[in-house]
Parts: structure tokens; sequence; C-alpha cells
């Protein structure tokens, strides 16, 4: 496990659990093996006691891998903490950031695998592959595995396996009082209910149990069409909905309309994928009616065509160059998302569930879930995290309430 002391200017993070002699620490600087580190007042006291304790694994400014960490670690240009940044993301200013990165390890049993949270769910396709078996979990190569197992998880086989927390078969927690437990459906049922869609509000998870299923292959379809064939092109959308509810056979796809404000072309696509062998892929027939500019289709294994979906990291920020733009930017889309949301609602069409991986940091996921379920899941957290750790002392991700 890692811990990052995020401490207004400084980060400092602990590169393995591995115990070592402690530093010493004298008035505001701090004696470790690589040399002398300044600190200032409101950092003093975190960042001490976990020197203290964490001793030779504490990486400093400025030390190897400082940069390297804190570079390569976000999806997000923003998230990447400095006194422009905004609050409330997962990283904080003058504060401790724990750090899962180090948790990387995984054991594959028959029809489940044990899996650390520092891993991606990429290296979870390419652990199951030589067992010809897959989990149910992110559509790109570099999504972490927690974020989707604690909050839903959209995988194109949802239609069949379900959400990638659904497939959570139990989770190893360590709960504010620094015990640790494990969740499952015998052993704290409650916590394991509530842990599915409760994010981090009840503790770090250090090991998720998930499902596998026997899935040694695949087939992918990519198909554009031009703007003559949007209307076919919805059409095949609506009916994808409806084809498999009696004997479902597991796909899904990712549709796109697109306009190029260059070339002033707008054009719709589809990015199918079906468990199995069938080629072209039966699920995405109504598509394959459809005149293409382009299709591609293709029998693969899910940890190969993963390897091809790489995004990379820090991708944000990509369509505007300046940080002082990121607040003109949310403003719009947030002004856009009510706008859309609005007409859905005079139309009757809306839903107020907000799926908590794709929320604006404006919006509240859980006021989209059944009130009772929150209110469950509140006197859940009390009975496990009496004093709020990961309610007030936590401030990163989405918060239950009061
Ligand atoms: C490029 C891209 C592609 C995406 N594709 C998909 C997709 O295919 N399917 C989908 O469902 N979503 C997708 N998403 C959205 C995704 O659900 C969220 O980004 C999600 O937060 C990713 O999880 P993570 O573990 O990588 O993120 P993190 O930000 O690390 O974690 C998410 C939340 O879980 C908490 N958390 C993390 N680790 C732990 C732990 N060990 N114990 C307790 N709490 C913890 C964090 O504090 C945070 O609140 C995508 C996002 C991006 C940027």
């Amino acid at each position: 496990m890692k811990l990052f002391c995020l401490a207004g200017p400084f980060i400092w993070s602990l590169a393995s659990a591995s115990l070592s002699p402690s530093p010493s620490t004298t008035g505001s600087s701090i004696s470790t093996p690589s040399g002398n580190v300044q600190i200032t007042k409101n950092e003093q006291c975190a960042c001490r006691k976990l020197t203290q304790s964490f001793g030779r694994s504490v990486i400093l400014p400025g030390q190897k891998n400082y940069t390297q960490q804190i570079v390569d670690d976000y999806w997000d240009i923003r998230a990447v903490l400095s006194p422009a940044c905004y609050p409330g993301s997962n990283n904080i200013d003058d504060g401790v950031l724990v750090a899962l990165s180090g948790l990387d390890s995984y054991q594959v049993h028959n029809d489940t695998i044990d899996v650390g949270p520092g891993l991606t769910w990429y290296d979870v396709y390419k652990a199951l592959a030589p067992y010809r078996r897959a989990a149910i979990g992110g559509r790109l190569k570099t999504i972490g595995v927690p974020g989707l197992a604690l909050i839903g998880g959209f995988h194109y086989f949802n239609n069949k396996y379900g959400y990638a927390m659904d497939n959570v078969v139990s989770y190893d927690v360590v709960l504010g009082n620094g015990t640790q437990v494990v969740a499952s459906n015998v052993s704290h049922p409650d916590l394991f209910w509530a842990l599915k869609g409760g994010a981090n509000n009840y503790g770090i998870v250090t090991k998720f149990t998930l499902n596998t299923f026997d899935l040694p292959q695949i087939t992918t379809s990519i198909q554009v069409f031009n703007e003559t064939y949007f209307p076919s092109f919805f059409e095949a959308m609506c009916h994808s909905a409806s084809v498999d509810e009696k004997d479902p056979i597991a796909a899904g796809m990712i549709a796109t309309v697109a306009y190029n404000a260059t070339t002033k072309v707008a054009s719709a696509s589809l990015l199918g994928v079906q468990e199995g062998v069938s080629n072209p892929p039966s699920q995405f027939a109504n598509f394959t009616k459809i005149p293409a500019t382009r299709r591609i289709n293709n029998v693969t294994t899910l940890s190969q065509w993963a390897e091809t979906l790489d995004s990379p990291k820090q991708m944000f920020r990509t369509g505007w160059a300046n940080a002082q733009d990121d607040l003109r930017v949310e403003a719009w889309a947030r002004q856009l998302t009510e706008h859309l949301h609005s007409i859905n609602r005079e139309k009757g069409l809306a839903s107020e569930f907000i799926y908590m991986g794709d929320d604006g940091e404006w919006q509240d996921p859980y006021a989209g879930f059944p009130y009772e379920n929150v209110q469950r899941m509140r006197d859940i957290r009390a009975a496990y995290d009496p004093k709020g750790i990961f309610s007030t002392l936590n401030w990163g991700g989405f918060k239950l309430g009061l």
C-alpha cells in the first residue's frame, strides 16, 4: 500500500507497506534516510506520524518517483491538486492521500479471482485469459478495479452477467477503527449490501473477490455510418435494447453520433462486443444491414480487445488548453446537461438516476437512489464507522450525507 501525505505544496508517498526504522523528526524538518525535508505547520502532525511509522517507504518531494507518481496516476489533469484546482475530487491539498497502487496481487480460483485494488480491469482480464475466463469490469484498458466494484461497473456484457459490483463475492475492508473485516453474503452481510454503491463511505477495500465466467472468445464490431443513415442507426439502437430478453447472449455497445466542426461532417458509429465467435456478431445484425463507410468485425479475446482500447492518463482538458478555462468548460457542461435533462423531464422521458462513475462534481448520485436505501446505507455507516472517519476525514468521492 502507498500512502501519500499530500501537504500543501508537498506530497509524500509511502511507497510500500514494508516497515523500516523510524526516521527522526525535529522542529519543522523531518530527517529521513534520504535527507532532511522541511514541512510547514499544517502538515506536520499527520506527516510526522506517517513518516515515523513507515520510515524508509516515504517518498518526499523532489525524490525519485515523486513527480512520476503524481503525473501518471491521475485520469484527470485537474485532479493533480495545486492551489488553482477544485476541491472534492479523489485527491486533497493539505491532507493525506492513501494510494493503493502497491496492492496489486491477484489469485485465480476455479470460478473466482481475488484482486488487489491497485489493479486495472485489463490486469484482471490478462490474469484470467490463460484460463479462458473473464470478469465483468471496465471497457477501457486503464480503468481501476475498485471504482467499478464499489459503484456499479458498466461492461459490454451487463445484459447477461450484471454489473461489476453484482459480481463481487466479498470485500476485505479496513474500517475507520483500523480493524479489517470480510464483507460477504455470510459475513457482515449488511456491510456487503451497503458497499455495492457505497463507494468509499465505509472503509478502504484491500481485496475484492470477483466471479469469473467461461468467456474464452468475443466478437467485436466497429461500424461507421454517414448522416443519410442516422434514422436507420437510431432504429437499430432502439431495437438492440429488446433483442435478447429471454435467452440473452452477452452483448453491448457504445453508440456515438459525432459532428466534426472542422470538416462539418456528422457521422454515427457503433462499437459492439458480443460473447462467442459469431462473425458478423448476430446481436448487431440490424446495424450490419445499414450501408457503412467502415465495417470491421473481429474474433478475439477480452484481454486482447481491452489492450487496444488504451486511453492516455491525464486525458481530460483535451478540448481546451488552459487551466483557467476549466471552470468555464465545467459551467458549460453543467448548463448543457441541465438543459437537456429539463427537456427530457418535460417530455416525461427523464430518469433521475445518475451513474456515480460518470457524475459531475456538482451532481449527487445518491439523490437518484431510493430514499429508503440511502437511509439504510446511513444506518449501516453509523454501525461500522461511528466516528465518521470516512465521511468527515475522507473528503474525496461522493458522500452519503447526513
Ligand atoms: C477513460 C474512462 C473510461 C471509463 N470507462 C468506464 C466503463 O467502461 N465502465 C464504467 O462503469 N465506468 C467507466 N468510467 C467511469 C468510472 O466508473 C470511474 O472513473 C471510476 O471512478 C473508476 O474507478 P477507479 O477505481 O479507476 O477510480 P478511483 O477514482 O480510484 O475510485 C473511484 C471511487 O472509489 C473510491 N475508492 C477507490 N479505491 C477504493 C478502495 N480500495 N476502497 C474504498 N474506496 C475506494 C475512491 O475514493 C473513489 O471515490 C470510465 C472513466 C474514464 C475516465
